[in-house]
């Protein structure tokens, strides 16, 4: 027994659709392995739905809805306080899971466990809000009344990626159900185990039958059918920005609402003031958590010439030691990349790296063998036009240049098709504000590392979403307007 599965050993695992209330078979009979990528061996094979199981699921859901609309707030919020308490106690065993199937440390899968947590905690006092009367709005007319209602979009799919598993699906599926929607849920084929771990916990929770849902399977299948359903009233996606665009145009067929949170390529801006030991850092947490696979990676570096030498070193000696391995040892900061394609594509891109020409190339140890481990890597002065500077890598490779003056630091960074997040290091505390304000970002973090607290927002400018998640703004996202004006004196 190794390492990596002995955590889950005695607890069998889910492996079916969950529809209707029900775990179940898909149509056709077809399984897919889930491999674990430390070791590259199958850890389970998964039902794989197709279109007729969407079409079940999408049915159970509508059906759901006419009563879980009805329900209150206050409902609503029982539940998602009973999901938290049901990752609260399943904890341990998730965090194990998120940690086998995506290859993070165990470390950085308890922090999304607890993100988990708080999000349901978060939506479940904002599902409260929704039962307090509606607000009258001031109108220029006193014949005339008028209130303003927020109504759940009705039956949504959400499809998620595996970079962060639970936590991108809990971003969605909270807000949802809070606002009343009900849910069909595709997760990655890669990295299904934790979501339907969570769906056992949701079943348990006790939920009606049909409010979730989840259908395993590829995205050409199942998210593909998802998009197109004439049942499913929006899609909120996370991904990347190509299938994004795919998501966008098959929903425009039938006109269905969009949210999408896609790809980055995320600069950190280090003024030569900025306190040399907290900017090493946030530099190699920004680029290094979750074995870079974030789509907030902020994997350009740009640092202020007289601090450029000593901030180079510094990174170099960090990147040669940064301890590469499994998961679940203690000390490892860094597991595999999360699936072949990915440690494949990474490799490619490390290799255009050294062909175009940097000035310095430091790389880490990995482990030899199997296992989809990637040296983390580092690059000094690439061209602004090189494939690395430019693309989102989604691995554990950073690129450092050095800047003159502020307006040039902020415009390499917003020189970008992508706007999704920014840090800025400084202890100028009124320049930190002012590159913060300039900065073409949906978020940006002064001197801090990449905390997301549930209450906040979450999205870019550009190709990086449309809509934001988090704080009042993801719920909104799953919402109708509707105004009702009425005559003051009814006849
Ligand atoms: P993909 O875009 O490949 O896949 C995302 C999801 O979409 C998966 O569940 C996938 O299914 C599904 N999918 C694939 N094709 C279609 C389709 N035609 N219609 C509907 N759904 C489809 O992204 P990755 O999973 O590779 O994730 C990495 C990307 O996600 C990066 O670009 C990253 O930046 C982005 N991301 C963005 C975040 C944000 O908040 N902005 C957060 C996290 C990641 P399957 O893979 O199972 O076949």
């Amino acid at each position: 027994m190794n390492a990596q599965t002995r955590p889950l050993f005695d607890v069998p695992l889910r492996t079916q659709l969950f529809i209707d209330g029900r775990w179940c078979m898909p149509e056709t009979r077809r399984r897919l392995p889930v491999v674990n990528p430390s070791t590259e061996d199958t850890i389970v094979e998964v039902e794989v739905g197709g279109p007729a199981d969407v079409d079940c699921a999408v049915r159970a859901a509508s059906r759901a809805f006419r009563a879980w609309k009805q329900t209150s707030g206050a409902q609503r919020a029982g539940f998602l306080r009973a999901i938290a308490r049901g990752v609260e106690a399943q904890g341990e065993h998730l965090a194990a899971l998120q940690s086998l199937n995506n290859g993070k440390p165990i470390t950085e899968s308890r922090i999304d466990v607890g993100d988990v947590i708080a999000t349901f905690d978060y939506y479940a006092d904002l599902a409260d809000t929704l039962d307090a009367p509606e607000a009258e709005i001031a109108i220029p007319s006193g014949d005339h009344r008028a209130v303003i209602r927020r109504e759940p979009t009705g039956v949504v799919a959400l499809i998620v990626p595996w970079n962060f598993p639970m936590v991108t699906t809990a971003w969605k599926l909270a807000p949802a159900l809070a606002a009343g929607c009900t849910v069909v849920l595709k997760p990655s084929e890669f990295t299904p185990l934790p979501e339907l771990e969570l769906a056992a916990i949701i079943e348990q929770a006790g939920l009606p039958p049909g409010v979730f849902n989840v259908v395993t399977g590829t995205g050409a299948e199942v998210g593909a059918a998802l998009t197109t359903h004439p049942l499913v009233s929006k899609v909120s996606f996370t991904g990347s920005t190509a299938v994004g665009e795919q998501v966008m145009k098959a929903a425009a067929q039938s006109i269905k609402g969009v949210s999408l949170e896609l790809g980055g390529k995320s600069s950190i801006v280090v003024f030569a003031d900025a306190d040399l030991d907290l900017a090493v850092d946030l530099v190699t947490g920004g680029a290094f958590f979750n074995a870079g696979q974030m789509c907030s990676a902020t994997s350009r570096v740009l640092v202020e010439r007289p601090l450029a030498e000593a901030l180079i070193a510094r990174l170099a000696d960090r990147v040669a030691r940064t301890v590469v391995g499994d998961p679940f040892a203690s000390g490892v900061q860094m597991g595999p990349l999360t699936n072949r394609a990915q440690y494949e594509r990474v490799q490619r891109f490390i290799a255009r790296g050294k062909a175009d020409g940097a000035s310095l190339v430091v790389q880490g140890e990995a482990p030899e063998g199997a296992g989809y481990f990637v040296q983390p890597t580092m690059f000094v002065d690439l061209p602004t036009d090189s494939a690395i500077w430019r693309e989102e890598i989604f691995g554990p490779v950073l690129c450092v240049r050095s800047f003159d003056t502020e307006d040039d630091a902020i415009a390499t960074a917003n020189d970008t098709e992508f706007g999704l997040v920014a840090t800025v290091v400084t202890r100028d505390g009124p320049r930190g504000q002012r590159v913060a304000g300039a900065l073409q970002a949906g978020v940006v973090w002064i001197n801090s590392p990449q905390l997301i607290f549930p209450q906040t927002s979450w999205g870019g400018y550009k190709k990086s979403s449309i809509g934001r998640e988090l704080g009042p703004f993801g719920l909104a996202a799953f919402q109708e307007v509707k105004q009702i004006l009425s005559a003051a004196d009814p006849v």
